[in-house]
């Protein structure tokens, strides 16, 4: 079903090296090509966020460079280059100056940070953890006896004060929901996160939201909607992320909130493709490592030959909070389901999400109960059968 020319991947994410690795498990003929605009190493995203306690270089969080990478995969790797246009009619895509030919395209370009509108002439000093370089930054700017301000208490947001706490370091989480994770999990978990996060030195700021940021000295002034201010080393914005689509879109491919694909992780062209944090499965964008996972596997077989939909099993997230163990199976979008207590003995607590039937369509761990996500995880029916 697909044409015999280069395979070309923009994106050496988890989810362009991944998917080129289970392509090359069944096909080493076909040319690969792979392009990235960062430098190519293969490296765990999700350790960025718990990696400033260990004290990990950036070059420490590289598992294999470029040239490692090319050699195991027998493909050419563009570094430091940006894909700027998608030619569909004569299946080409430029590259800062080079139009190369594919036969198949694939688009794992990831997702931006997103950015709050918050005034003031200090705004620009907040930075944004999304890649390796960025932690570089991030890592360079952070000095001992600092303390941060962290914009959002989502996963990120919640993994960052708790590493940076066990660090050392004083961190502040500014937040407009009522307790962390106020999107994912029941209020008993939140209020079990803050309460040992702030044990080990975090300060909350719960329904409020930086507004303003001057600048003081080397130091940054933060003013809140609820009229807090106080005085800060660095901020840290943790508010989610935005796929990448623009050029997906400019070359005329369908896009939503991501590209859109369908279960063969297709989009609008047959030679195009997309996984990992850019893509629209049906109506799903699931930012997450075990949703590319699923489409790397099903891409790489349809690629070599042999369609294969994706399935998306329940997909735990573990946060890594090591202060206070969590995980969380939030419903699939779509699903209506109330949050119960299951079982609570201290912060070591179980939250189902049960459907007006009784059906499990979520879950919550906290503490000790998380040795049962396994369990439950077979128990919610799958995302996409
Ligand atoms: C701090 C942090 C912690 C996380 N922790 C977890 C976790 O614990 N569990 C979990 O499941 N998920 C976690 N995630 C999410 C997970 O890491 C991502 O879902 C995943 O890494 C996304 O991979 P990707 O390959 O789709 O995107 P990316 O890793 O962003 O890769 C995008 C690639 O596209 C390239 N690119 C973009 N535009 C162009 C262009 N125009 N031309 C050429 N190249 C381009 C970039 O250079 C890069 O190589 C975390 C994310 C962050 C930021």
């Amino acid at each position: 079903m697909t044409a015999r020319g280069p395979l070309v991947v923009l994106g050496t994410g988890l989810a362009g090296y991944t998917l080129a690795r289970e392509f090359r498990k069944r096909d080493r003929e076909r040319p690969l090509v792979m392009v990235t605009r960062d430098d190519g190493c293969y490296y765990s995203k999700p350790m960025l966020s718990n990696a400033i306690a260990q004290g990990k270089t950036p070059d420490a969080l590289c598992l294999a460079t470029a040239e490692k990478q090319a050699e195991a995969l027998d493909a050419r790797i563009l570094t430091r280059v940006e894909a700027v246009r998608i030619d569909r009619q004569r299946q080409h895509v430029e590259v800062d100056g080079e139009s190369i030919a594919y036969g198949d395209l694939v688009l794992a370009i990831g997702a931006e940070p997103i950015r709050l509108p918050i005034e003031g002439e200090g705004a620009d000093a907040v930075l944004t953890v999304n890649d390796r370089l960025d932690y570089a930054r991030f890592r360079e700017r952070l000095q001992p006896g600092m303390e941060v301000t962290l914009i959002g208490a989502g996963l990120i947001g919640c993994e960052f004060a708790d590493d940076l706490a066990a660090g050392g370091w004083r961190a502040r989480v500014v937040d407009i929901g009522r307790h962390p994770l106020g999107r994912l999990v029941p209020t008993a978990l939140g209020q079990a996160l803050a309460e040992t996060l702030a044990g080990k030195g975090v300060t909350w700021h719960f329904e409020d939201a930086v507004v303003r940021i001057e600048r003081d000295g080397h130091r940054l002034r933060i003013h809140t909607r609820e009229g807090a201010r106080w005085t800060t080393d660095l901020v840290l914005s943790a508010v989610g992320l935005r796929p990448r689509t623009e050029l997906a879109a400019a070359a005329g491919l369908a896009v939503g909130r991501g590209i859109r694909v369908d279960r063969l992780l297709r989009t609008s062209d047959p030679h195009v493709w997309a996984l990992g944090d850019c893509a629209e499965v049906e109506d799903l964008v699931l930012p997450f490592v075990m949703p590319l996972m699923n489409a790397a596997r099903a891409l790489g077989a349809t690629l070599a030959g042999e369609p294969t939909p994706v399935r998306y099993p329940a997909m735990p997230v573990v946060v890594k909070t090591p202060d206070y163990p969590l995980v969380v199976c939030p419903p699939r979008p779509g699903w209506h389901c109330e949050w119960r207590l299951a079982a609570r003995q201290g912060h070591d607590i179980e939250a189902h999400c049960l459907d007006p039937e009784g059906t499990l369509r979520g879950f919550a761990l906290g503490g000790a109960a998380t040795q049962k996500k396994q369990v439950l995880a077979k128990a919610v029916p799958d995302w996409l059968a």
